[in-house]
């Protein structure tokens, strides 16, 4: 069983200036999951990853794979197999070539190597190509022979970092669903990182959150959950904020009621929102902020619109599918996201429908209140 499991995992890379990197990482990962680790630049994703190969010491914690202690094992025998965003190939090796080095260095028998890398060809679909030289293929096409060249070692765990950021736009959607694919078919556990919240949201079993560590920070592990739970259940405003395009907009505001399963919120615009939530660990006047997604917001005249924001339009899109304004509500900017036209432009006023539902709010320390539904837009 290739469980890898993560204990109070710390690192520090200048024990001299006491700044750690990550803290108190607790993960479990279950063989044959798809785990992302998402986050900004330079919060620690690939130094996690890469403590995990055995590239990067462990400062302190404990890190296991398949049951086994492997803080001190050279990274060649945790049988792990990691792509990097950018592939190096060999240059003067075909593509089959490629694929077969690092086993040969390995010294296995040929016809082992001939059966592995022909599995894998067929796989990523690289039978076609397997004469070619690097050169010739494109960077998608780069990439899946890199991506080969770590299957046919067959880890018991992939380790990607940011395997798709040096492809264009339209090839990252094509490589992302190929990695789905891949998973599906392979059925190894992967651990996965990106900054593209995007690909965490398709990708991932669970998403792994991390934040830049702060100094008085317990943790720097933000949040450990399924896509749908993150998106629905944020456990705080970094996480709300992270996940989900366009970001979810945040407005401050005091609590003026606190019921069961829902609260009032007075909006420094004099506007009252009401909020399926359970604020009864606020009181009355504390200061919190009210969340809300821009897929969200209804026409004032919905069904579902129990509060109501009006706002400064500063730019409208119209996509066709799609429609984005970009407003301005109490000095902050404000999205607003719709399946149909929204007829304003730059300089008009809109008003627009706060449902209940679909509300999130925080506290002053930016910790989430427990929401008491989920919103589908009807
Ligand atoms: P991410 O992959 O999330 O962008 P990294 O793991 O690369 O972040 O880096 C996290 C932090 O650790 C950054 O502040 C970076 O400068 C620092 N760091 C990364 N590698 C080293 C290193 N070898 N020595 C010292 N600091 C490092
Ligand atoms: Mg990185």
């Amino acid at each position: 069983m290739a469980d890898v499991i993560l204990k109070n995992v710390r690192k520090n890379y200048d024990p001299a200036v006491l700044k750690d990197t990550l803290r108190n990482i607790e993960l479990n990962i279950k063989e044959g999951e798809f785990i992302v680790f998402v986050g900004p630049s330079g919060c620690g994703k690939s130094t996690l990853l890469r403590m995990i190969a055995g590239l990067e010491d462990i400062t302190s914690g404990e890190l296991s794979i398949g049951g086994k202690y492997m803080n001190d094992v050279p990274p060649v025998e945790r049988n792990v197999g990691m792509v990097f965003q950018s592939y190096a190939l060999y240059p003067h090796m075909n593509v089959y070539e490629n694929m077969a080095f690092g086993l040969k260095l390995k010294k296995m028998d040929k016809e082992t190597i001939h059966k592995r890398v022909s599995r894998a060809a067929e796989i990523l679909g690289l039978v076609p190509l397997l004469e070619r030289k690097p050169k010739a293929l494109s960077g998608g096409q780069r990439q899946r022979v890199a991506i080969g060249r770590s299957i046919v070692q067959q880890p018991s765990v992939f380790l990607f970092d940011e395997p798709l950021s040096n492809l264009d736009a339209a090839l990252r959607v094509k490589m992302r669903i190929e990695i789905a694919k891949l998973h599906k078919e392979l059925n190894s556990t992967i651990i996965y990182v990106t900054h593209d919240q995007v690909e965490a949201m398709t990708l991932a079993d669970k998403i792994v959150v991390l934040s830049p560590l702060k100094e008085s920070a317990e943790s720097n592990l933000e949040q450990y959950g399924s896509p749908l739970d993150l998106y629905h259940n944020p456990s705080n405003k970094f996480v709300a904020g992270f996940i989900g395009s366009p970001k979810m907009n945040f407005l401050d505001g005091i609590l003026v009621e606190i019921g069961l399963d829902k609260c009032k919120i007075k909006l420094n615009s004099g506007d009252i929102v009401t909020a399926c939530v359970d604020a009864r660990r606020g009181k009355v006047g504390d200061k919190v902020e009210l969340g809300i997604r821009p897929e969200h917001l209804v026409p004032v005249d919905h069904p579902d619109a129990v509060g109501r924001l009006s706002g400064q339009v500063q730019v409208a899109e119209h996509l066709g599918a799609e429609s984005f304004v970009y407003m301005e509500v109490d000095g902050k900017d404000f999205t607003v996201k719709a399946a149909s036209e929204i007829p304003v432009d730059t300089g008009d006023t809109l008003e627009v429908g706060v449902p209940a539902q679909a509300c999130y709010l925080f506290d002053s320390t930016e910790q989430a209140f427990p929401r008491t539904a989920k919103y589908n837009r009807t």
